[in-house]
């Protein structure tokens, strides 16, 4: 059985992050009958279904929910918005830089580069932040 704790409210009340307020009505009108605790010796998922509804059918507490998940998300993997080499990035002085689809920029330092240059593993990564967004891109540095 799936552990009901580590379900989003979302995957609870089996719709998707971007559906509109009836179709989350919708399931969890379904789903209540469904789990309801007068047909269901199973009152957890009953329980669950209704927190999930009393979350999602607020505005602004959905707002605030999808903000949290959103945070969870992107702490487990980081948005990559590309991966590169050196080669592809410009050089400028003591700095390689890459430029960002939102306007910003990936800047990488040359004294950076080589710290995370590892001679003896020809394909190190690391990555870079945007200054401007939260988007990061892997760079691979060789030796070579
Ligand atoms: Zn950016």
């Amino acid at each position: 059985m799936v552990d009901e704790s580590s379900k989003t409210l979302y995957e609870i009340l089996e719709c998707d992050v971007d559906d509109t307020l009836e179709t989350i009505k919708e399931n969890y009108r379904r789903l209540a009958v469904l789990h309801h605790p007068d047909k269901c010796s199973d009152s957890k998922r009953f329980v669950a279904v209704d927190k999930a509804w009393k979350v999602l059918r607020d505005p602004q507490l959905r707002r605030d929910y999808d903000a949290q998940l959103m945070s969870e998300t992107a702490a487990h993997e980081p948005l990559l918005f590309a991966t590169v080499t050196k080669e592809d990035m410009e050089e400028c002085g003591d700095e390689f830089s890459y430029g960002c689809k939102c306007g910003g920029e990936y800047i990488m330092s040359k004294s950076e580069l080589t710290i995370h240059t590892d001679p003896s593993n020809n394909d190190s990564r690391f990555f870079v932040e945007c200054t401007d967004c939260s988007l990061c891109i892997c760079v691979i540095c060789s030796c070579t």
